[in-house]
């Protein structure tokens, strides 16, 4: 913990590590706390961005389009989408300190140890801070009841979103993911196709391909091989899955089957998240 408290900064961070070590930490060292006993925010007609800015988690297992939906919610809301399993890969890509340890541990489908994950958390967060932002959709985080725990002593989630998609399709899509190493944009070359069966319904998804300028550069993740990507759900479902009924059990999950992809999807989600007429409703205040 010692060296832990020294990678740590102050505010989040130091929030984090007290939790960590079991300390209960009170919300309102941060921001102002809403009565736990109070029913969670519905999406957007309670706006809460008079006290703070939207506190958001996405849930679901990998490939699902976490990160997409997330950073178009983002962009819509004016708040940060923090992806820890891009904060992991940019560790492993800075070749600090960290990146041996999290390369053998990213590449075999396993979770990184907590203290590593609120560090890099943290980090981000503060900085964002400093930078001004406020309010967050979290992606990927988090994976873990005790992290679910920790992020309730350390501040309040308003929403948490669970993106869900069957898992003959999960698998085709991670396989399909490919990453300009230029300029960072997702592509996915599968062409999705699945018919009804077992009760889950046909799935069609067009492949969002590159730009021709992109095309030479894509990279595909190291963790985006068949038996990675298997390990992964597996770990999804023994230690993530259960952070879902800990947020249902609080009344703050909302449940999302993706119909098909983005343009099917999209303005479906923004019906399911009533945020249909945001903008519009947004600039009329303004
Ligand atoms: P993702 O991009 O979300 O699939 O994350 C890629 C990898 O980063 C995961 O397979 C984990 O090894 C690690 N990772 C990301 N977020 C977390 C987290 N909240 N807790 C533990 N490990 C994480």
């Amino acid at each position: 913990m010692a060296a832990l408290s020294r990678l740590f900064k102050p505010q989040f961070s130091s929030l984090f590590q007290r939790s960590l070590s079991t300390t209960t930490v009170s919300v309102s060292e941060i921001q102002p706390q809403r009565d736990k006993s109070s029913k969670p925010l519905p999406p957007i007609t309670d706006d809460p961005q008079g006290s703070r800015n939207f506190q958001w988690v996405f849930l679901g297992c990998p490939g699902v389009g976490k990160g997409t939906y997330a950073s178009r919610l983002s962009a819509l809301l004016g708040v940060p989408h923090i992806a820890t399993g891009d904060l992991v890969r940019d560790e492993l890509s800075s070749s600090g300190p960290l990146s041996h340890q999290l390369e053998e541990v990213v590449n075999q489908g396993k979770l990184v140890s907590d203290e590593i994950i609120f560090n890099l958390l943290s980090k981000r967060l503060e900085a964002g801070e400093s930078k001004g932002e406020s309010g967050f959709i979290l992606d990927g985080f988090p994976r873990t009841i005790r992290q679910a725990e920790i992020l309730d002593e350390v501040t309040e989630i308003d929403l948490v979103v669970n993106l869900k998609l069957r898992e003959d399709v999960l698998i085709e899509k991670c396989l399909g993911r490919r990453i300009c190493s230029e300029c960072g944009k997702g592509f996915n070359l599968a062409s999705i196709n699945a018919k009804a069966e077992n009760g889950d319904p046909e799935i069609t998804m067009a492949p969002l391909l590159p730009p021709p300028q992109c095309s030479s550069k894509l990279i595909t993740r190291a963790d985006d091989t068949e038996p990675v990507v298997r390990k992964r759900l597996r770990v999804y479902k023994e230690q993530s899955e259960p952070v879902e009924d800990y947020y249902r059990k609080q009344g703050k999950l909302t449940e999302f089957n993706l119909p098909g992809g983005i343009p099917e999807s999209w303005p479906k989600l923004l019906e399911a998240l009533h945020l249909d007429d945001y903008g519009d409703r947004k600039s009329a205040a303004a």
